[in-house]
């Protein structure tokens, strides 16, 4: 990933009107509805503000196996509370062994909330 479309640091003002945003190494600014410059912020200013997890764009679960045990990531509408995940909670009970060649897989549950592995993700 390069500099120029790394996604900066997020949040929202305590009463979710505002949004601040704060590329590499900068300083977090507000902006406008236009999305024209409002006014710089300090870490001060934002502490109480909720930081925000930019969107990447994964809409699946996705399994990354390894040799030594594997790691699911959430799509963004999980990430709020992983631990309502329904697809972490039949992962943790239902995988033994390594459940697939190592790789990263679209994984999610069947009808029956059996844990399910569906295919290989190459980024
Ligand atoms: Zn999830």
């Amino acid at each position: 990933m390069t500099e120029q479309n790394k996604a900066p640091e997020v949040r929202l003002s305590p009463d979710r009107t505002r949004v601040a945003l704060r590329f590499e190494g900068r300083e977090y600014w507000t902006a406008q509805g236009n999305g024209s410059f409002e006014a710089l912020m300090s870490d001060e200013d934002v502490a109480d503000w909720t930081p925000l997890v930019p969107d990447d764009g994964q809409r699946e679960h996705v399994i990354d196996v390894r040799e030594d045990g594997w790691t699911i990531k959430h799509p963004m509408s999980c990430r709020s509370d992983l631990f309502a995940c329904e697809v972490n909670r039949a992962a943790g009970q239902q995988i033994k062994a390594m459940p697939a060649p190592a790789g990263k897989y679209e994984c999610g549950l069947d009808g029956a909330g059996v844990f399910s592995i569906g295919k290989a993700v190459t980024s």
